[in-house]
This record gives structure tokens, C-alpha cells and sequence, in this order.
């Protein structure tokens, strides 16, 4: 594979990590990022012809490879909910130094969690924001219970897709009571269990700052039961901030996107799911690979819109939160991944 200089935005930062959004489609409905009110009965989903193939994923993945990205997620909406979604991981897999990793509600991967390990895919983070049943429903507006996903984490770790990574998003007056039996429940498993701040991901979630649980107050309930102590990063600008609980029980993590901006170190791009290329989770705009692609560009004018699109990269929004642009319409979590 042609290897071309490496790209850098205007803010020095390189490009690393590639989010690819596979479908908009999900069955659940988490208040914070599809809520029901507003992804209902007829919210008009793509019609499957809007939708990126696999093909043009590829191909788009291997202009990114090209230029330095060395980790690929794929996300939604649901993932595996995209029909034969495993050959595409195969198709990824197979191109050189490239890590496909994978993010879902756990709900099928029970049954998929070892076809997904034998087509390439290297590890897998599944969200559960509850133990309880009763506050889980609560938070995906789905009537599914814990045990499943519980068991597709056991599948997935079972498969050798090792460590598992279990985010929870914490809601303050929805599911915060979970915090320390989400903790209990995963200590001595090797499953690595992380808390997200809450955020204002979108225009549908009608966040509020007050909604938001800070990390360290995570932290601070967690250390009252299992005492933990920081543990340094994996590597420089990894996105989570490490603990380890001192009787050896394991590793947690939280990600403070809100109350500690990681923006200085941020080596993400998204591919939303009908081609539209974002250089920010909170971006109000993204720009058109897919008419790029489907009006028969070659390789050489996909590497230029790619040059361009990151070497104009001046995105910060987490930093500049609290700052600005409350009023900006956001694209929304199910649409651009998570
Ligand atoms: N459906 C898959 C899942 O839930 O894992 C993949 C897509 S989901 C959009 C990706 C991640 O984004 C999940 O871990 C989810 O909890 C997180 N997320 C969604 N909305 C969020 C919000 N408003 N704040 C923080 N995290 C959010
Ligand atoms: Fe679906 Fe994931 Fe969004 Fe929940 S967070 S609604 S599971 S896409
Ligand atoms: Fe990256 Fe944008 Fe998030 Fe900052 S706000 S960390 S630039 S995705």
C-alpha cells in the first residue's frame, strides 16, 4: 500500500482514528442519544440506497491508512444491526496496520461475538448503563434485559476479543445509584468498566449541565468503597484516565469529556453513515465523500479532499463549551457514531 506524508490539522494534531457509522438504525432508544420523543414510530431512517457500501467504506478506510489513521471503530446507531456487518470487518481487517474495533449495545453479540473475532476484529466496547433491570429500561426506552448483554460480554471475552471495555454513560436522577454496583459487578473479571460524562451530543437529548456526573465524583463514590489509585496512560492522549483498585481487583476508567477536555490531543475523524466526513463529535456541518466516491473519483482526488478537509481542522468544541455556541445545531450521536 502507498504510504503518503502523514496529516497534520491546523492545531498540529494528527489524523489517527477513523469512526465509521454503519447504520442510523437502533433498537434501542437510550434517552441520552435516541430518545423516543424524537426517534419514533416514522423518524425517517436512510433509505438503504444513502448508505455507504461496504466497498466504499473500504476504499474510503484505505485513503485514511494511507495517511496515518491506524484504528478504526465502527458504531451507529446499532452496528450489528447492519446486515452481513462481518465482512466488513473482514475487508478491514485485511488491509495493513490497521486495528478494526468495535462499540455496541451488546444486545446481539452474543451470537456474533465469535464470527466477529474469526473476520479480524480485534476488541469490542459494549455500553450498559444499568445492572438493574428496571433503571436499564429506564435509560434505552427498550425492553431488553441486562443478563443478555451481560452474556455477549462473556462471549466477546470469550472469543479472545480481550479486555472487554464497558461504557456506561451516568445521567444524574437516572442511573447514578449503578455507579458502585456496576463497579462490584466487574471487579476481578478483566473487563475494563468506564464512566462517560454525559454530553451534549446533538439537539434531541435536551442535556443540562446539572444532568452531568462529573468523574470525579465517580471516582469519589467508587474510592469510598473500593479504594483506587490513578494509573498511567496506555499512551499519550488516550482519551480515558486510568484507576486500578489497590486489592488488585482490576482497572477502571473515566472519560471526562465535559469537565476535562481532551480537544489538545484529539486524533478522531467520523464517517457518518451515507458518507458524510466530520472532523468533530459537535460539528454543525460534514463534508460529501460519498458524491466524491459515487461520481467516479480516483484515488488521487479522495487524497486531496481528505488532505484538505483535516489540514483545515481548527475543531475544539469541548474546550470551548462552557464558552460559546449553545445555539448551534449539532448532528446527532446516532447518526455521526459515538
Ligand atoms: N449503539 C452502540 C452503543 O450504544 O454502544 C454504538 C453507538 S453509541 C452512539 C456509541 C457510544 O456513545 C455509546 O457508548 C453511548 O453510550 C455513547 N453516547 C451516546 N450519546 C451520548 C451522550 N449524549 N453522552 C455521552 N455518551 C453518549
Ligand atoms: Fe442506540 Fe447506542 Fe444510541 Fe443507545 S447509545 S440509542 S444503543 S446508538
Ligand atoms: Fe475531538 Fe471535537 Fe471531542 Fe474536542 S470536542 S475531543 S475536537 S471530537
Amino acid at each position: 500500500m502507498s504510504t503518503l506524508p502523514s496529516l497534520i490539522d491546523a492545531f498540529g494534531r494528527p489524523v489517527r482514528d477513523l469512526r465509521i457509522s454503519i447504520t442510523d438504525r437502533c433498537n434501542f432508544r437510550c434517552v441520552y442519544c435516541m430518545p423516543k420523543t424524537v426517534f419514533g414510530r416514522d423518524y425517517p431512517f436512510l433509505p438503504r440506497a444513502e448508505l455507504l457500501s461496504f466497498e466504499e467504506i473500504t476504499r474510503i478506510t484505505r485513503r485514511f491508512a494511507a495517511r496515518g489513521v491506524r484504528k478504526i471503530r465502527l458504531t451507529g446507531g446499532e452496528p450489528l444491526l447492519r446486515h452481513g456487518m462481518e465482512e466488513l470487518v473482514e475487508m478491514l481487517a485485511a488491509i495493513p496496520d490497521l486495528e478494526v474495533t468495535l462499540t455496541t449495545n451488546g444486545s446481539l453479540l452474543e451470537r456474533k461475538a465469535a464470527l466477529l473475532r474469526s473476520a479480524g476484529l480485534a476488541r469490542v466496547t459494549v455500553s450498559l448503563d444499568a445492572l438493574d433491570d428496571a433503571t436499564f429500561k429506564r435509560m434505552n426506552d427498550a425492553d431488553y434485559p441486562v443478563a443478555k448483554v451481560l452474556a455477549g460480554i462473556e462471549a466477546a471475552a470469550h472469543a479472545g476479543l480481550r479486555p472487554v471495555k464497558v461504557n456506561c454513560v451516568v445521567k444524574r436522577g437516572m442511573n447514578d445509584d449503578q455507579i458502585v454496583p456496576l463497579a462490584r459487578h466487574f471487579r476481578h473479571t478483566g473487563h475494563i468498566l468506564r464512566f462517560i460524562e454525559y454530553m451534549d451530543v446533538g439537539s434531541s437529548n435536551g442535556w443540562k449541565l446539572d444532568e452531568v456526573v462529573p468523574s470525579a465524583e465517580v471516582l469519589r463514590r467508587i474510592g469510598e468503597h473500593f479504594p483506587i489509585e490513578p494509573i498511567d496512560p496506555n499512551y499519550p492522549g488516550e482519551v480515558a484516565q486510568r484507576w486500578r483498585y489497590l486489592d488488585g481487583a482490576g482497572e477502571i476508567g473515566v472519560i471526562s469529556s465535559v469537565t476535562r477536555a481532551f480537544c489538545d490531543s484529539c486524533t478522531r475523524i467520523r464517517l457518518s453513515t451515507e458518507g458524510q466526513l466530520y472532523t468533530c463529535l459537535f460539528a454543525s456541518s460534514g463534508h460529501d465523500l460519498r458524491v466524491l466516491l459515487r461520481s467516479g473519483a480516483d484515488d488521487a482526488a479522495l487524497d486531496a479532499a481528505i488532505e484538505s478537509i483535516w489540514q483545515q481542522r481548527t475543531d475544539r468544541y469541548s474546550q470551548l463549551r462552557m464558552a460559546a455556541t449553545p445555539n448551534l445545531k449539532k448532528i446527532e450521536m446516532s447518526y455521526i457514531g459515538g
